[in-house]
């Protein structure tokens, strides 16, 4: 994962279609060419106008996601003119099947201009079906038009010697800044992959705060999750599925997400605090017993998939110490002060804390 921390709702997501030119044996929303699950242009203007006017443009960015958004590429321009209108800064995700020659490329991209930046996927997984050729056409495209890029490399262990040889590619092609590393997740059409897989696993949580929990997600079926992470594969209700935009307004969902205590408390130090927080209240005997090496979204998803620690969690989060540490911590460690001056507004804190 990038160690790049977005502020709190600068940017939002929209998951266009769950369509796929191919379907990745890692994939955690499972799509494909048979899927058919896609955003209607008359929801996605909907919700895009209601990201755009929430708190009179707080939110900048807009991130389209998939599936493959460049599957249909009339909706994705239709989709990215409109974020383009509005002021907001559109990026994608891709896996780059389009790149079929640098010229093939740059046709691509210009034929969407309202999109300034991009994100390329390639690894093992990709690769089985998508050559790396496609993304240094890609990669040459974005250039060429001026897009900003970067590439995203799954792995589900970094000792991986195919993981390697694309690292080492695409070292040679591009600065490492722009290569983003993620832990493939035994998730969605993961789980069956990566079933038997030889993850090196702690007794401890990851010691990382999560990096993606800044930007929520809006999906085809109006749920609203807080990242793009494993945890939206769970079907029950748990604090990191923020939402639906058919059931309330956009702005009730962001006004809440704003004071999820849950979700700051992750986004500034990991799941691991609340690992702690639950060792130190006596349920440790609920805890798992270990966790994968390196990936902070597994001690989430563990803790987000059980009811009886989610009660033990929402207990928690009501303590004022839990309180008070969330939202000073938002103000020392990410430079967020909404939250504590809400809550002192409110009178859940006082000024002197
Ligand atoms: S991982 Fe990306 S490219 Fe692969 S099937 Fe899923 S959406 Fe498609
Ligand atoms: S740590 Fe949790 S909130 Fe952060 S990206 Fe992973 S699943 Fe999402």
């Amino acid at each position: 994962m990038s160690a790049l921390e977005l502020p709190f709702l600068k940017n939002i997501g929209l998951m266009l279609t769950y369509k796929c030119t191919t379907a990745c044996p890692h994939c955690i929303v499972k799509a494909g060419p048979h899927r058919t699950e896609e955003v209607l242009i008359k929801n996605a203007v909907n919700w895009i106008e209601q990201a755009a006017t929430y708190r009179a443009g707080h939110i900048k960015g807009l991130a389209l996601t998939g599936g493959e958004p460049f599957y249909n590429l009339d909706l994705l321009r239709r989709i990215s003119d409109f974020g383009d209108e509005l002021g907001m800064v559109v990026s994608v995700v891709s896996n780059a099947f389009w790149a079929t020659s640098k010229p093939a490329a740059v046709q691509v991209l210009t034929s969407v201009p309202a999109i300034r930046m991009i994100s390329l996927s390639t690894d093992v997984y990709h690769q089985k079906t998508i050559s790396f050729d496609h993304v240094v056409n890609a990669i040459e495209a974005a250039e060429e038009c001026g897009l900003s890029y970067s590439v995203a490399v799954c792995t589900d262990r970094i000792d991986d010697i195919e993981y390697k040889k694309t690292l080492t590619k695409l070292s040679k092609i591009i600065d490492e800044d722009k290569i983003r590393i993620s832990i493939a997740f035994p998730v969605g059409r993961a789980e069956k992959l990566l079933k038997d897989s030889n993850y090196d696993t702690s007794s401890e949580p990851c010691v990382s705060a999560c990096t993606m929990g800044s930007s929520p997600i809006i999906f085809p079926d109006g749920n609203v999750f807080a990242c793009i992470g494993p945890v939206l594969t769970l079907k029950n209700k748990h604090p990191l599925l923020l939402g639906n935009v058919y059931e309330e307004p956009l702005e009730t969902i962001l006004d809440r997400a704003e004071s999820n205590l849950l979700l700051h408390a992750i986004r500034i130090w990991g799941p691991r605090k609340l690992v702690a927080a639950l060792k130190k209240e006596g349920y440790s005997n609920l805890l798992p017993d270990e966790y994968i090496e390196d990936c902070v979204c597994d001690a989430c998803y563990k803790l987000m998939s059980n009811d009886r620690i989610l009660d033990c969690l929402i207990n928690i989060s009501e303590d004022t110490d839990f309180i008070e540490k969330v939202a000073y911590g938002r103000v020392y460690f990410l430079n967020e002060s909404r939250m504590a001056k809400t809550f002192i507004a409110d009178g859940i804190l006082t000024a002197e804390q």
